[in-house]
């Protein structure tokens, strides 16, 4: 079977060059005789390739000295107890905008180390836009604003970031290296990489130098932010291949121009779909159209069977995983940076056929 277009939401479709690659260096990376699955962590093979990572990443983002770059493990989830804990939010606030069921997992882990001042919530029509932050409103004593700028589940994501006198940290998981942030205008980055960085298993962080501080030693070692910078990431094994993956990943954006050019072109495949479900009748958003997002595109049909019909008929066409979350229903499409145009089109002539009344 050929390849098919995959809109699933993460693990997500990946550059078909970077398989290729990945592919060529299994058994022997670059003729030393072994796998990068192979190769201790230690040697100076491995060495190189997590700096490349790093340095090409920084690239990527435009990111400063100012930030460290961390490598970790635990997926974006495991964030959600790190960050209050190394931000100093134990017995102390946090603040929080509650605009999807990852921000609200993030935050309710924060309620377990201290008080959470929630700053904006959208749950009262299901996540659908994203609330108005009022920064004069923030507590100036809160040790931290989180945010969740892409939301996965329900399509929506930041179109403005918020500026506040605190440090701002934002969970990217979903939209990273799909479209282009000022990292100065963040104090903590984070995201898992199974979107639109590679392979599930890694986890980005980025933060400001300044923000690490020599935790409290009863921080579990693992989530510690001082011990991952000091030992370069490498305090334990880390997900050795999977940076290597990410690293491919890295150079295969550089290939494309860099985040500005493949923002463009996701501008461009998000365009004709949403385009689309505006102009068919047969679909409808559910994101306020202002606050949608630019990597998962969620729409309605006008019942159960007539979106499991379309799901099959676009299934019948190699179109694959677009079933909506539950939380939502009806379909979504996650149009991450290595769906090419292609798949896009495919997508939005199955909408149009189904409109006309063809079934699979
Ligand atoms: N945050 C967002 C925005 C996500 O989309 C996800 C995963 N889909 C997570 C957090 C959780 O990530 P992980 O599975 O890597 O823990």
């Amino acid at each position: 079977m050929d390849r098919i277009f995959n809109f699933s939401a993460g693990p997500a479709m990946m550059p078909v060059s970077v398989l290729e690659q990945a592919a060529k260096d299994m058994v022997n990376y670059k003729g030393c005789g072994m796998s990068v699955m192979e190769m201790s962590h230690r040697s100076p093979q491995y060495q190189a390739i997590i700096d490349e990572a790093n340095s090409d990443l920084r690239k990527l983002m435009g990111i400063s000295d100012e930030y460290e770059v961390l490598f970790l493990q635990g997926g974006a989830t495991t964030q959600f107890s790190s960050i209050p804990m190394n931000l100093g939010a134990r017995g102390a606030t946090a603040s929080y905008a509650v605009t999807g069921s990852f921000a609200k997992k993030a935050m309710q882990e924060a309620q377990k180390w201290g008080d959470v001042d929630i700053v904006g919530d959208s749950s009262d029509k299901n996540f659908s836009y994203i609330p108005k932050i009022d920064a004069a409103s923030i507590n100036p004593e809160s040790k931290y604003l989180h945010i969740t700028i892409n939301n996965t589940i329900f399509g929506t994501m930041f179109n403005e970031i918020p500026k506040v006198n605190i440090p701002l940290v934002a969970d990217l998981s979903s939209i990273i290296l799909g479209k282009h942030y000022d990292v100065n205008d963040f104090d903590l980055i984070y995201a898992g990489a199974q979107k639109n960085m590679g392979p599930s298993g890694v986890t980005v962080v980025i933060i400001k130098k300044n923000l690490i501080t020599p935790a409290a030693g009863d921080i579990p070692t693992m989530l510690r932010y001082d011990l991952a910078a000091k030992s370069g990431s490498m305090y334990n094994t880390p997900p050795c291949y999977g940076i290597y993956v990410a690293g491919l990943v890295y150079k295969w954006m550089l290939e494309q121009g860099g985040v500005a050019a493949v923002q463009k072109q996701n501008e461009h495949k998000a365009g004709l779909l949403y385009d689309a479900i505006e102009e068919l009748s047969t679909f409808a958003p559910t994101a306020r159209k202002e606050d949608r997002s630019l990597m998962n595109v969620t729409f309605t049909l006008n019942s159960d069977e007539a979106t499991a019909d379309f799901i099959k008929l676009a299934s019948s066409r190699g179109l694959a995983n677009l079933k909506g979350h539950r939380d939502v229903g009806g379909v979504r499409a996650s149009l991450y940076n290595a769906v090419p145009l292609e798949g896009v089109e495919a997508l939005v002539n199955c909408m149009k056929d189904f409109e006309r009344g063809v079934r699979a």
